[in-house]
């Protein structure tokens, strides 16, 4: 390469032409991005590299304004055996719910308007219906996320007022939020009680009587265990002493599994019907965590506090998007027909029996070649894999995967993100593992050319058989 080096290069209205966009973009975002690949051969040119012929930086442009007009997020195969992982972006949605979140987002439809009356009706709120029947409880309201939805539970405490939190519930959520300054930030006072590991009746009863704190927040510890010499009083004792003092009780369940995690093998995981029936006022917990659906906040509880944050000008500001509702509705709908296990994959991956994972794993090794590039050896491995997204710490399921030795585990991790498609294992005691409880079949299918691929990319340079 080098080209014809001019040392410089070329203008804006030459690399247009050389692009010959073909009107298919507009002249003024031509120009932007022109702009924009100039500027970085000028960089280059002036760190001492070679010119690049105009055919180069042509193609550059035409790939660029294409990449900006198609452009969505990287799909990965998730092979970490985390079923919730917050970094791959949680829950997967059910098929139901892919549905009605596109057809939401493709037109118009009757989102905040009475068809009887053709007036402006209460916003969508088939999810919040299906909500108050799957809790219990008398209403139930959505928001963006659970951190919103504590914040504005929490806020019927009254600006400035004590809210009142077991020193051992003052848990960092992740990503650095911690509860403390969620208290803050919605414009509340912390009023710390009890110890790390012991919490008692009394403890609340004194700041409850004097007047400290005028609202009562639990908080589920779902990302961490306390095991040993800990106490904490029952939800209904705890209802019915903050009552007696005239404050509510509002529970953070963080997870809010609807349906029983021990049917699985798992610990019990907090049910916000739980809480409900216990006399807890409002309830609060994810949408894109175990329950299994889009990114949301949802709150049950008692009526005329449902309704008091329902007209707080904050839930405007947090108020949940019309696909995110949609996607909502189906997904809770499939607990209300009773088939969240078959449609929700985080339930079906939880779900999913043993020997059928293994059979997964043995179908990826049956489709690698023998011998494997770089003096890699692929063998089945049983694993554990974890729910993760705050739920369940510690618990695990019994999972199978192919592990990968004799490679660096490390260069073989990352050649597999930077793949096509791209794959998130898991290191294990310098094995790389490919844990197949969290991958779908269809995934599954694809994984022994990307991880022979992988193989050839960190050993003997790119896959013969993969010419680029
Ligand atoms: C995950 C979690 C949250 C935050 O929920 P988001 O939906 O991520 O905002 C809050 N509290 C607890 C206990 C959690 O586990």
């Amino acid at each position: 390469m080098g080209g014809m080096a001019t040392g410089r290069p070329p203008s804006v209205a030459r690399l247009i032409r050389a692009a010959d966009l073909g009107g298919a973009y507009d002249h003024t975002a031509g120009v932007a991005v022109a702009r924009e690949v100039i500027a970085g051969e000028r960089a280059r040119l002036a760190r001492g590299s070679a010119t690049r012929p105009l055919e180069a930086l042509a193609a550059e442009l035409a790939d660029r304004l294409e990449g900006f007009a198609s452009a969505g997020l990287v799909p990965v195969v998730n092979a970490s055996g985390v079923i919730l992982h917050t970094n791959l972006g949680r829950a997967p949605w059910s098929t139901a719910a892919i549905r009605a979140a596109a057809e939401a987002a493709s037109g118009y439809s009757l989102l905040e308007l009475d068809r009887a009356t053709g007036r402006r009706g209460p916003r969508f709120r088939q999810a919040e219906d299906h909500l108050v029947a799957l809790t219990g409880a008398d209403d139930a309201l959505v928001v963006n996320n659970n951190a919103a939805a504590v914040a504005l539970a929490a806020g019927i405490a009254g600006r400035r007022a004590g809210v009142a939190v077991a020193r051992g519930e003052l848990v960092e959520i992740g990503g650095g939020v911690r509860i403390p300054e969620v208290i803050a930030r919605a414009g509340l006072r912390l009023v710390e009680v009890g110890t790390t590991n012991r919490t008692r009746l009394t403890d609340y009863q004194e700041v409850l009587a004097d007047g400290r704190a005028r609202l009562v927040l639990r908080v589920h510890a779902s990302n961490f265990r306390m095991e040993g010499f800990v106490e904490r009083p029952e939800a209904a004792e705890l209802a019915e002493l903050t009552h007696r003092h005239g404050a509510p009780l509002v529970d953070d369940l963080g997870s809010g599994a609807l349906l029983d995690t021990a049917r699985f093998g798992l610990a019990h995981e907090p049910m916000p019907r739980e809480s409900v029936a216990a006399g807890i006022d409002l309830v609060c917990f994810s949408g894109d965590k175990l329950l299994g659906g889009p990114q949301a906040g949802l709150i049950a509880g008692r009526r005329e506090l449902v309704a008091k944050l329902r007209r707080d000008p904050l839930a405007r500001a947090m108020r949940a998007d019309k696909a995110t509702l949609a996607a909502l509705a189906a997904t809770l709908g499939a607990y209300r027909a009773g088939r969240a296990v078959e449609e929700l994959p985080v339930w079906r991956m939880i779900a999913e029996s043993e020997v059928s994972v293994r059979a997964r794993a043995e179908a990826v090794l049956a489709g690698l070649p023998e011998p494997l590039p770089g003096g890699a050896v692929a063998r089945l491995a049983e694993t554990r894999a974890t729910v993760g997204g705050g739920s369940l710490p510690g618990e695990t399921l019994p999972s199978w995967a192919v592990a990968l030795r004799g490679v660096s585990a490390e260069r073989l991790a990352t050649a597999l993100r930077a793949g096509e498609p791209a794959i998130l294992g898991r290191i294990e005691r310098d094995a790389l593992l490919l844990d197949l409880r969290t991958v779908t079949d269809e995934e599954a299918a694809a994984l022994p050319d990307a991880l022979t691929a992988a193989l050839w990319e960190i050993g003997t340079g790119p896959d013969p058989r993969r010419r680029r």
